[in-house]
Protein backbone atom coordinates (compact mmCIF):
# COMPACT_ATOMS: atom_id res chain seq x y z
CA UNK A 1 0.00 0.00 0.00
CA UNK A 2 1.40 3.55 -1.08
CA UNK A 3 1.47 5.61 1.52
CA UNK A 4 2.15 8.67 0.21
CA UNK A 5 2.23 12.13 1.75
CA UNK A 6 -0.49 14.76 0.49
CA UNK A 7 0.08 17.95 1.78
CA UNK A 8 -2.39 19.68 -0.01
CA UNK A 9 -5.45 17.31 1.94
CA UNK A 10 -5.73 17.86 5.51
CA UNK A 11 -8.43 15.57 8.42
CA UNK A 12 -11.14 17.55 8.95
CA UNK A 13 -11.49 16.85 12.54
CA UNK A 14 -7.61 16.85 13.85
CA UNK A 15 -6.44 18.65 10.87
CA UNK A 16 -3.15 16.57 10.63
CA UNK A 17 -1.77 14.97 7.28
CA UNK A 18 -3.24 12.33 6.16
CA UNK A 19 -1.94 9.82 2.98
CA UNK A 20 -3.44 7.77 0.34
CA UNK A 21 -4.47 4.14 0.59
CA UNK A 22 -6.71 1.21 -0.26
CA UNK A 23 -8.92 0.40 3.06
CA UNK A 24 -11.55 -1.68 3.77
CA UNK A 25 -15.09 -0.52 5.71
CA UNK A 26 -17.35 -2.35 7.59
CA UNK A 27 -21.20 -1.22 7.62
CA UNK A 28 -24.51 -2.97 8.86
CA UNK A 29 -27.18 -3.45 6.03
CA UNK A 30 -30.75 -4.50 7.21
CA UNK A 31 -28.85 -5.89 10.52
CA UNK A 32 -26.48 -7.44 8.32
CA UNK A 33 -22.57 -6.94 8.79
CA UNK A 34 -21.09 -6.75 5.81
CA UNK A 35 -17.36 -5.48 4.41
CA UNK A 36 -16.31 -3.51 1.40
CA UNK A 37 -12.78 -3.90 0.67
CA UNK A 38 -10.42 -1.95 -2.43
CA UNK A 39 -11.51 1.30 -1.21
CA UNK A 40 -9.75 3.90 -2.40
CA UNK A 41 -9.12 6.59 0.63
CA UNK A 42 -7.46 9.06 2.67
CA UNK A 43 -6.32 8.10 5.91
CA UNK A 44 -5.46 10.82 8.75
CA UNK A 45 -1.89 9.67 10.51
CA UNK A 46 -3.21 11.08 13.72
CA UNK A 47 -6.99 9.79 14.22
CA UNK A 48 -6.95 7.05 11.41
CA UNK A 49 -10.17 8.80 10.44
CA UNK A 50 -11.29 7.96 6.65
CA UNK A 51 -11.78 10.08 4.08
CA UNK A 52 -13.57 9.36 0.47
CA UNK A 53 -13.77 11.09 -2.44
CA UNK A 54 -16.50 12.14 -4.18
CA UNK A 55 -16.35 8.96 -6.57
CA UNK A 56 -15.51 6.47 -4.24
CA UNK A 57 -18.60 8.17 -1.97
CA UNK A 58 -20.93 7.19 -4.94
CA UNK A 59 -19.49 3.59 -5.56
CA UNK A 60 -20.05 3.08 -2.12
CA UNK A 61 -23.32 4.01 -2.45
CA UNK A 62 -24.20 2.33 -5.66
CA UNK A 63 -23.01 -1.10 -4.28
CA UNK A 64 -25.13 -0.03 -1.03
CA UNK A 65 -28.80 0.04 -3.62
CA UNK A 66 -27.97 -3.27 -4.46
CA UNK A 67 -28.71 -4.38 -1.26
CA UNK A 68 -25.76 -6.87 -0.90
CA UNK A 69 -26.82 -10.10 -1.93
CA UNK A 70 -24.95 -12.65 -0.61
CA UNK A 71 -24.34 -14.52 -4.36
CA UNK A 72 -21.97 -11.22 -5.35
CA UNK A 73 -20.23 -11.09 -2.24
CA UNK A 74 -16.54 -12.15 -3.39
CA UNK A 75 -16.01 -14.07 -0.54
CA UNK A 76 -18.08 -14.94 3.18
CA UNK A 77 -16.06 -14.77 6.38
CA UNK A 78 -17.11 -15.40 10.24
CA UNK A 79 -16.95 -12.91 12.54
CA UNK A 80 -16.65 -12.98 15.86
CA UNK A 81 -18.92 -11.30 17.89
CA UNK A 82 -17.84 -9.69 21.54
CA UNK A 83 -20.14 -8.29 24.38
CA UNK A 84 -19.10 -5.24 26.85
CA UNK A 85 -20.90 -7.60 29.17
CA UNK A 86 -18.28 -9.80 29.48
CA UNK A 87 -15.76 -7.07 30.60
CA UNK A 88 -14.55 -6.11 33.13
CA UNK A 89 -15.56 -2.66 33.68
CA UNK A 90 -12.60 -1.88 36.16
CA UNK A 91 -9.70 0.07 34.83
CA UNK A 92 -6.77 -1.19 35.75
CA UNK A 93 -3.66 0.66 34.44
CA UNK A 94 -1.96 -2.86 33.33
CA UNK A 95 -5.01 -3.25 31.10
CA UNK A 96 -5.12 0.34 29.80
CA UNK A 97 -1.18 0.09 28.41
CA UNK A 98 -2.08 -3.05 26.55
CA UNK A 99 -4.87 -1.42 24.56
CA UNK A 100 -2.46 1.44 23.76
CA UNK A 101 -0.15 -0.60 22.70
CA UNK A 102 -2.03 -2.47 19.62
CA UNK A 103 -1.90 -2.29 16.21
CA UNK A 104 -1.68 1.55 15.54
CA UNK A 105 0.37 1.82 12.24
CA UNK A 106 -2.17 1.26 8.83
CA UNK A 107 -5.48 -0.17 8.38
CA UNK A 108 -5.22 -3.44 8.09
CA UNK A 109 -7.34 -7.10 8.35
CA UNK A 110 -7.33 -7.32 12.10
CA UNK A 111 -7.97 -3.55 12.94
CA UNK A 112 -11.16 -2.12 13.67
CA UNK A 113 -11.20 -0.05 10.71
CA UNK A 114 -13.40 3.03 11.19
CA UNK A 115 -16.30 3.95 9.35
CA UNK A 116 -17.24 7.48 7.76
CA UNK A 117 -20.58 6.81 8.74
CA UNK A 118 -21.95 10.58 7.57
CA UNK A 119 -21.17 9.61 4.24
CA UNK A 120 -23.12 6.14 4.68
CA UNK A 121 -25.52 7.84 6.62
CA UNK A 122 -26.73 10.65 4.12
CA UNK A 123 -25.12 9.60 0.55
CA UNK A 124 -28.42 7.78 -0.02
CA UNK A 125 -31.00 8.99 1.81
CA UNK A 126 -32.26 6.02 3.86
CA UNK A 127 -30.30 4.85 6.71
CA UNK A 128 -28.21 1.71 7.07
ZN1 LIG B 1 -7.42 13.24 12.04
Amino acid sequence: MGEEETRDFRCNYCGSLTYEDTVKTFLWFNEKPVLIEDIPARVCKKCMEQFYDEKTSYMIDRLRQTKFPRERARRVIEVEVFSLEDVDGEKSSEQAEEAESGEETEVSENQEVKVDYTDLYYAGGDKI
